[in-house]
């Protein structure tokens, strides 16, 4: 079965202890809980196209030190395609050392890039773009090597998608390359040097490169402009637990959308429903859903 969706992304272990509040320097603490799991937005962005049934592979580079193997191992898992991803022996994966404070959720967060800094020309040179409908990147990788790859996606007819998250000055030279750039209204005011309301923002960017934008609100919804139309959606209302990976659900959940042909404002919906879904749960992948509860869920 060929993958539709070529996700070109970083993978990191993510290691997460949850004390009492925030240490200060020098200080140690007790810990009440400590669990590791598979994240890295490229990681995230795949298991959410997978969960909703995308024909989805994965670009990336994981090292197979310090656990790399149970990484691949649970993407498999998810039934994402990782023929595309190099597995040095003598390299350590993409770590994110994450503590969260109980007393009131607040979190700090150091990630090390590990082989995800690796990633380079043998990668994307050699990329699977036969029959793929859509390749999506964001920016925890060398930037050098997504602008090849969009390149070279284009040249082969791929559409592409740039989740220009997080926020890096180079990635500037990837937005003409674009099919379509999602950003959130962080993201969008660094790129414009200023903030603007959505509307205005959307079209500053077009202007910047993208052939369509897409900016997320959070619980205000989205935004979304093209030549044609300019497009206003509401959120679906949930009560939000937990907003971590939102974004990242709503990109895997839109280029599902896309690669299936949905038109527009139902692939939006659809997203954004997925996105929903996933702030009203606890935990990142753990809270992404399935295609059949969320289909359960829009009807
Ligand atoms: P990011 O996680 O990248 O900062 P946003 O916060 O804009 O992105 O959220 C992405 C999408 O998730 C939004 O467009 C919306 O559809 C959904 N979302 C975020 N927060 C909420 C919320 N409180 N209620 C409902 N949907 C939400």
């Amino acid at each position: 079965m060929h993958a539709h969706i070529l996700i070109l992304g970083s993978v990191n272990r993510d290691l997460i202890v949850h004390a009492p509040r925030l240490p200060h320097p020098g200080e140690t603490l007790r810990g009440q809980r400590f669990s590791s799991c598979l994240g890295g937005k490229g990681a995230n962005q795949a298991v959410a196209a997978a969960r909703l049934g995308a024909r989805v592979a994965l670009a990336a580079r994981i090292g197979l030190r310090e656990q790399g193997a149970v990484l691949l191992e649970q993407l498999r898992a998810e039934g994402v395609d990782v023929q595309a991803v190099q597995q040095p022996v003598d390299e350590t994966p993409g770590v994110a050392l994450i503590v969260v404070g109980a007393e009131d959720g607040e979190n700090q967060i150091v990630t090390v890039a590990g082989s995800n800094a690796m990633v380079g020309a043998d990668l994307v040179e050699h990329l699977p773009l036969a029959g793929l409908r859509w390749l999506v990147a964001q920016q925890e990788l060398p930037i050098h090597a997504l602008r090849r790859a969009f390149s070279r996606a284009r040249d082969a007819g791929v559409r592409t998608l740039l989740n220009a998250a997080p926020f890096r000055e180079e990635g500037r030279e990837l937005l003409p390359l674009c099919d379509v750039l999602v950003v959130n209204e962080g993201e969008a005011a660094a790129l414009l040097g200023r903030r603007e309301d959505p509307v205005a923002a959307a079209a500053a960017l077009r202007a910047l490169g993208p052939t369509a934008v897409l900016i997320s609100l959070g619980a205000a919804g989205c935004v979304w402009a093209d030549a044609q139309q300019t497009l206003s959606m509401p959120a679906r209302a949930v009560r939000a637990v937990d907003t971590v990976g939102a974004g990242d659900t709503l990109v895997g959940a839109l280029v599902t959308a896309l690669s299936e042909g949905q038109a527009l404002p139902d692939a939006l919906r659809f997203a954004q429903a997925a996105a929903a879904w996933a702030v009203a749960r606890t935990g990142v992948q753990d809270a992404m859903p399935r295609r059949a509860e969320l289909q359960a869920w829009l009807e």
